[in-house]
């Protein structure tokens, strides 16, 4: 396969003086008045590139599905007014095409359309012979192939500038994020492409603000080149996200507090990476037990002592299978005991300083199982 060689990683284009590159804007230019205000109060915060969506691929209908075509006037005439270059997303050749015409500095494939190689292939055919850096945020599903195939499908069609951005992935398990990061797909594709900048985009990750400072020290901490945040001039009144969005205020304490601070380069990146993968599979596996243990309760309520089997048994069915289930995901050191618990719940990791203690609880009260996992300091 033929892939242009040089790949421009932000060299004067999107670097950040604190060495990371610094996105913000609302998830959708609503008016020429949001998106100018939004602009100006941004352009105080040392953001280095305007994003706003125009054509919104919302997952259900009826919702806000972008102002359309008229609002890239709006936006360019927002970056001209601010001295910001401005980004938007493609979904289909005749968005390309409009965002051309437009002069709209930077184009975005996002979640949705990675998922599709045809309709990638589609954007990146009709982007042949054009100099427009594009970023590429991960598919929806974890797949790296997907997000990998579409760089390449994008960088054969001749883009020099070629981004990837980490947005989260939806799976079936339910987590306290919107869209979980499951940070080793973004460190595989770094591995796989070291050429291509990844930037975090935390809004999509958390669906909420709550979460997006951590998502943000989080991503800078593990190599990630920067972030493209979601901030709104007026955040509840939004027309899409508005959870999710920061102010402008806001979004100058987090680069404060987050940015700044956090582009030390760890010593300690890769056992940190470890962690927050080895957090991932605790957090999942606590979800899983936690959803099993409803089923189980269900299930106990449609059968009747007479037609199930005991309690006894089925306390030591599962007693077992929760121990397997652990067993199986937790590395060799952990000391495992098998105990009796007073409660009927099923418990959450525990944590005093480096220690953490997993404590599962089998759904009957008689028997329980407590595995205990020690972590190094
Ligand atoms: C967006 O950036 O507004 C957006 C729709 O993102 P994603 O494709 O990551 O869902
Ligand atoms: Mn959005």
């Amino acid at each position: 396969m033929t892939l242009p060689t040089e790949i421009d990683k932000f060299s004067n284009w999107l670097i950040h003086r604190t060495g990371k590159c610094l996105i913000a804007g609302p998830c959708s230019v609503e008016s020429e008045e949001q998106i100018l205000g939004t602009a100006k109060e941004l352009a105080q915060c040392d953001v280095k590139l305007l994003r706003g969506g125009i054509w919104k691929p919302r997952t259900r209908p009826g919702s806000f599905e972008g102002i359309g075509e008229k609002g890239l006037n709006w936006l360019k005439a927002a970056g001209c007014a601010t001295g910001l270059p401005v980004a938007t997303e493609v979904a289909i050749p005749a968005h390309v095409e409009q965002c051309l015409k437009a002069k709209i500095d930077v184009l975005w494939i996002g979640a949705r359309t990675t998922t599709s190689p045809i309709a990638v292939q589609a954007i990146a055919d009709s982007l042949a012979g054009v100099d427009v850096p594009v970023m590429i945020k991960n598919p929806m599903n974890p797949d790296l192939g997907l997000w990998i195939g579409a760089v390449e499908r994008v960088r054969r069609a001749g883009i020099k500038r070629v981004v990837a951005v980490h947005r989260g992935f939806s799976t079936h398990i339910q987590h306290k994020y919107r869209n979980q990061p499951l940070w080793n797909i973004p460190l595989e594709l770094r591995n796989r492409m070291p050429e291509i900048p990844i930037l975090c985009d935390p809004s999509h990750i958390c669906g909420t603000q709550q979460y997006i400072a951590s998502i943000s020290q989080t991503a800078l901490e593990a190599g990630l080149d920067g972030l493209m945040i979601e901030s709104h001039w007026r955040p509840d009144l939004a027309m899409s996200d508005p959870g999710q969005q920061l102010s402008p205020a806001q979004f100058a304490e987090l680069v404060g507090q987050v940015v700044r601070n956090s582009v030390v380069v760890s010593k300690n990146r890769e056992l940190g990476n470890l962690r927050r993968e080895f957090d991932e599979i605790d957090q999942d596996l606590i979800s899983l037990l936690g959803r099993r243990v409803s089923i189980l309760r269900q299930i106990e309520a449609c059968r009747t002592e007479e037609s199930g089997i005991s309690h006894k048994t089925r306390a030591t069915i599962c007693a077992t299978r929760l121990m397997a289930a652990v067993l199986k995901q937790m590395p060799a050191t952990v000391n495992h005991e098998l105990g009796v618990c007073a409660s009927d719940c099923l418990q959450t990791e525990i944590r005093t300083g480096n220690a953490r203690k997993l404590m599962l609880r089998s759904e009957a009260n008689s028997i329980g199982v407590s595995i205990t996992a020690e972590r190094p300091a």
